[in-house]
């Protein structure tokens, strides 16, 4: 029985991509040492894949950013704007579609394109921008130099393609809409000069990536597929094709994908392991299928045995010539090598596999199937006595926890009163002024405040040295906040390395890893918390820091904190039990900390959810099982307050459209969303729902180092004013503030609470202190 691996982590075990992606780009290392910095890695991950016994072993599934990029670059879509000289996409050309062009001697600076997430991953791509009259032409032969590359090293290896059809539906129309599928006509002749180059250089199977065959397709979309792939297959009839799917299963998508005149396909089984059934009765052997059953997306062991059964009852019925094992989707989304990680818990490290290890499973399981299962004996007995003791461990399971989370009833996800109540007797509480100013929580993290944290967490500084610096910080912070005239003050969160690992830190049932890095996009990697067992909060995570703040200034604080659909969301999360679970357990930790903030006086404590909307599910029919728990797990974190406290959420993005009902749902006091680019658009999504609580939308983009101007912020707050009572409003930037310079956000502050003073004297009968002139800089 073969084996067949997707696609594997291009960064590097150290990060070598990430580094000297970052030196080219700083210019301390030229094109000719990347590309041997590249060469080697991919040499590296060939080897590697060998040794661990794939035989489908993936080329072209390197990139220097990504590999929706690539295909752009393939295809010669290069948008206009880059004045592009219509040859080959070249390695500046390439990093200038990914970055923008900005303040470069002689040149007009270019916005970069686009990035969206790929899928419900926590990968990012570049989105191809399409127009009517798109015209594509072969522009990058990376597919054809990195098969020859492996090939010279005496790997056969199997080329990678993001296919047609998903290339076009992941990218936006540039000008009107059009039906992007209509440029399948004139983007097929680069595939099939690709695919007949591949043949020709000595391929003997190609990957085409087709993921969005999990989707929601329309039958149009769905009649695409034949069209394509009957082309495709006659430009290289020597060639086998293997369309990938992954990232969920089939479903009303799997006659076409079964019925398409192709070579092989692949199952994600994980996802979707009773799709195998179906899929088995429409392609009776004519067909080789490629059975993902280990976990891509995540960083536990399989269950062998459940995975052999599932790959025996295939053999079963179609004998083992046929039949592929491989993960379910590309490796990119795991960390690299276990065997990296020392300091890892012993017992936890013993339930994880990273990439390296799980193309181990997958020889394992061919193994077994091929030679008997006493062959693989040692190591399916490990496999099986990682799962006992994962099972049985205490570290994993505590019984307290189970216990509450059991004992949750549905008045603890309620607020005792209804919002009318609640906001008479905050707002005696907090007596705010009208369209009150505040900031979403995090103040500029200089080099000063990183070196600091990295000092303490390296010892160069002690715990006392470094608390007093965060303390001097916030203080600084208070005072600022105090001068510029802010209503509602927040401590800076000067402390926090990042919102989630903040606090999975001081969690029970997270661990971390040394290098678990992941791609999140281009040369940016991240390193998510692994939940392994029950959560509980063993003390206060946040009350010490608030409470000196609070002691810092008159003026009401406000508390902040994670929320718990965005922990789990950012983290690689426990498998054993479903995410609903984890997630609840995690909002009984949130809402212990927020009734201590209470308990402290804080009279307002804001939730973030970052993420609340990229946890919605692929498929629509799935949605209203995700927002359900979701909503749940808020409100469980956030209603154990008295009515006089004030609860904020906060969400930084602007497509609410299809999920409003969900966000009213959460009955937080306040939440302030992303409004600045759309231009207050979004707020016509919440128009035709009676909503009654407040809300910030922001007033400047904070993604921009531009300050925005009085008059801009005005003509936003009038845009809100005419969807929302203006008693409704809350002034404040779209998102945190930690990735700006003070530089910025000084002035930008000033003007948004000039903002505020004239639109409260345009709105309010409040007195109104002399509105500043707008301070350009
Ligand atoms: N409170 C967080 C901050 O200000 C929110 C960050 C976010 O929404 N991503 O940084
Ligand atoms: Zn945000």
């Amino acid at each position: 029985m073969k084996t067949a691996n997707l696609g594997f982590p291009r960064i590097g075990h150290h990060r070598e991509l990430k580094k000297a992606v970052e030196a080219y780009w700083n210019g301390t290392i030229v094109e000719s040492e990347l590309q041997q910095v590249c060469r080697d890695l991919r040499r590296a991950n060939w080897c590697l894949q060998r040794d661990q016994g794939i035989e489908h072993i993936p080329s072209n599934d390197f990139s220097h950013y990504d590999q929706m990029l690539d295909t752009t670059a393939m295809v010669g879509a290069v948008p206009a704007r880059f004045d592009w000289d219509t040859k080959q996409v070249g390695l500046d050309q390439y990093f200038a579609m990914a970055r923008g062009v900005f303040s470069q001697p002689g040149k007009a600076d270019v916005a970069a394109m686009e990035m969206t997430k790929w899928f419900d991953t926590n990968y990012h791509y570049i989105v191809p921008e399409l127009a009517a009259d798109q015209e594509f032409q072969l522009a990058s032969r990376k597919p054809i130099e990195e098969f020859l590359e492996a090939k010279q090293l005496g790997i056969v290896t199997r080329p990678v393609l993001v296919g047609p059809v998903t290339y076009l539906l992941l990218g936006k129309c540039v000008g009107d809409t059009f039906d992007r599928l209509s440029l399948l006509d004139r983007i097929l002749p680069v595939y099939e000069e690709v695919l007949r180059e591949l043949q020709a250089a000595g391929a003997q199977w190609v990957q085409i990536d087709e993921p969005v065959l999990v989707l929601d397709l329309d039958d149009r979309q769905r009649e695409a597929f034949a069209q394509v792939y009957q082309r495709l297959k006659k430009a290289a009839p020597r060639l086998s094709i293997l369309v990938a799917t992954y990232f969920g299963e089939l479903r009303d998508n799997t006659e076409t994908a079964c019925r398409l005149p192709i070579d092989g396909l692949h199952l994600d089984l994980v996802q979707g392991r009773s799709q195998l059934e179906t899929v088995l009765d429409y392609t009776a052997g004519t067909m080789t299928l490629s059975l993902g059953v280990i976990d891509g997306r995540n960083i536990w062991r399989a269950d062998l045995d459940e995975v052999l059964t599932l790959v025996k009852s295939a053999v079963e019925q179609v004998g083992t010539e046929r039949l592929l094992v491989a993960p379910a989707c590309s490796l990119l989304h795991t960390p690299i090598d276990l065997d990296m990680e020392k300091s890892l818990d012993p017992n936890v490290r013993h339930w994880l596999a990273f990439a390296k290890q799980k193309l181990e499973e997958v020889r394992v399981v061919a193994t077994a199937v091929d030679e008997g299962e006493d062959a693989v004996a040692e190591k399916l007995e490990a496999s099986r006595s990682a799962l006992t003791a994962r099972k049985a461990s205490p570290e994993v399971h505590d019984p307290e926890v189970n216990a509450r989370s059991r004992s949750v009833t549905p008045e603890m996800c309620r607020r005792s009163s209804p919002f009318a109540t609640r906001r008479e007797l905050q707002e005696q509480r907090l007596a705010l002024p009208l369209l009150p100013t505040t900031t979403i929580g995090s103040f500029p993290q200089t080099r000063e405040v990183r070196r600091a944290r990295a000092d303490h967490k390296a010892g160069r500084l002690t715990h006392e040295e470094y608390e007093a610096f965060v303390k001097e910080q916030m203080a600084k912070t208070i005072r600022f906040q105090e001068e510029v005239g802010l209503d509602v003050l927040v401590h800076g969160e000067f402390e926090r390395n990042d919102m989630v690992e903040y606090f999975g830190e001081q969690l029970h049932g997270f661990t971390f890893t040394q290098n678990g890095w992941v791609q999140s996009y281009g040369s940016r990697c991240v390193k998510p918390p692994i939940i392994y067992g029950d959560v509980s909060r063993p003390r206060p995570m946040t009350v010490g820091w608030i409470t000196h703040a609070k002691s810092l200034t008159e003026k009401p604080i406000k508390g902040m904190l994670t929320g718990p659909v965005t922990i789990l969301q950012w983290s690689f999360v426990r498998n054993d039990q479903p995410r609903s679970e984890t997630c609840r357990q995690i909002a009984l930790a949130i809402r212990d900390e927020v009734a201590d903030l209470e308990a402290a006086d804080v009279p307002i404590i804001q939730i973030d959810e970052a993420a609340l909307r990229e946890g919605l599910p692929l498929r629509r029919a799935d949605w209203n099982d995700y927002l359900q728990w979701a909503v749940e797990c808020f409100r469980l974190a956030s209603s154990g307050v008295r009515d006089v406290t004030q609860i904020h959420t906060h969400m930084c993005y602007s497509e609410f459209n299809d999920i409003v009902e969900a966000i009213l749902d959460m009955d937080a006091d306040v939440i302030s969303i992303e409004a600045a680019r759309s231009r207050m658009e979004l707020l016509r999504a919440f128009k035709d729902f009676d909503y009654t609580n407040e809300i910030g939308p922001g007033v400047y983009d904070i993604h921009s180092p531009h300050i925005p101007m009085v008059e801009s912020i005005q003509e936003l707050l009038d845009a809100a004013i005419e969807v929302f009572d203006s008693r409704q409003v809350w002034i404040n930037p779209d998102c945190g503030l930690k990735t700006r310079t003070w530089e910025e956000v000084t002035p930008a502050l000033a003007n948004m609470v000039a903002a505020a003073q004239a639109a409260r004297a345009k709105y309010g009968k409040l007195p109104v202190d002399h509105p500043e002139e707008s301070r350009p800089i």
